[in-house]
């Protein structure tokens, strides 16, 4: 049970079916099919106009599908017995009227919405705005209006949380407190969806990854999964015997590259084939380390690759 004692991990999940949004007859979310689990962060990534935020929209309730569909928990927003308490999302967090100070924002939310006003100082509390509170959120910078944003999120303390372009603003320490925040939630068994076009925060962050480009699905996957060490990666190899090392290892015919006074790159052969020439070479190693690509090699490679495939838009 959650604390407002809605049941968790209660199949709040988010899936989208064949959804499709056109303006004008262009396609920009383009029968999209993808799920977001409770209990995970799923990762919205796309560059920008690929589609994320009309996406999220249209689970909102703020713009209809021209076809397919997006629903909550198997319901479309509209046909939830109690939106507030089911999802929470942050979409615009300029959206706040400049003169109203955060406190007087969450109050009028939390009326519009049934929920207790005394949730307020709560929220606040949670996002580390508490002696901001009184404060008009015109003074704000972007990062405090992100943190009042998914205050305003939180206010039915929602089953399911929707954030988009949360990272938007926030300092390193607030990236951390979001991150450690959205894994509590999904420890608590809830949904999180939340969009992103910076990979290096999506990849420390994201437990599954829903990529999209020109509003079609290039991928849904586990992170894991998506940027696990491939056999066929380069090795990384640290010694101080650099230069022993690399003639042992090119005598092997592998492919050596000097990266640093200490530090090789080799290629044709996987780290155990690398350990076991330097251990027959009585050389020491300080690392060895497969490379892995980066969720931004993974992204640019599964992008080029949906754009090289030909088919019509
Ligand atoms: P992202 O969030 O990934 O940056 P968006 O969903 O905001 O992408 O936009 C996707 C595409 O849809 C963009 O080309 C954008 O210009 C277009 N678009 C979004 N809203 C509208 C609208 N109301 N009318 C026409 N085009 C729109």
């Amino acid at each position: 049970m959650t604390a407002n004692g809605h049941p968790t991990g209660t199949g709040c999940g988010i899936a989208a079916h064949e959804l499709t949004k056109r303006y004008a007859g262009t396609a920009v979310v383009d029968r999209l099919t993808f799920t977001a689990r409770p209990g995970a962060i799923t990762g919205f990534l796309g560059p920008n106009g690929a589609g994320k935020s009309t996406t999220l929209r249209m689970l909102l309730g703020l713009v209809r599908p021209t076809s397919g569909s997006i629903t909550i928990g198997g319901r479309r927003l509209g046909e939830l017995p109690d939106p507030a308490r089911t999802v929470g999302a942050l979409i615009d967090a300029r959206s706040v009227h400049p003169n109203r100070t955060a406190k007087d924002h969450l109050l009028s939310y939390a009326t519009a919405g049934g929920i207790d006003p005394r949730r307020v100082g709560e929220v606040l509390e949670l996002v580390g705005l508490t002696r901001a509170g009184s404060r008009r959120a015109g003074e704000f910078s972007l990062g405090m209006q992100q943190r009042l944003g998914i205050a305003t999120a939180l206010l039915g303390d929602p089953e399911v949380l929707v954030l988009d372009e949360p990272l938007n603003g926030l300092d390193p320490e607030g990236i951390r407190w979001l991150r450690t925040f959205m894994r509590h939630r999904a420890a608590e068994g809830r949904t999180v969806l939340f969009s992103s076009h910076l990979m290096s925060e999506m990849e420390l962050t994201a437990d599954d990854l829903v990529v999209i480009a020109r509003g079609r699905l290039v991928t849904q996957s586990p992170m894991q999964q998506l940027v696990q060490a491939d056999p066929g990666q380069p090795v990384q190899v640290r010694t101080r015997s650099r230069a022993d090392l690399a003639e042992a290892l090119a005598r092997a015919g592998l492919d050596v590259t000097v990266r640093t006074d200490t530090t090789l790159r080799v290629t044709g052969a996987g780290a155990s084939e690398v350990g076991r020439i330097a251990a027959a070479e009585g050389i020491a190693l300080e690392e060895l380390t497969t490379l892995r690509e980066s969720l931004e090699d993974v992204f640019l490679r599964l992008t080029q690759e949906s754009a090289d495939d030909g088919s019509p838009r």
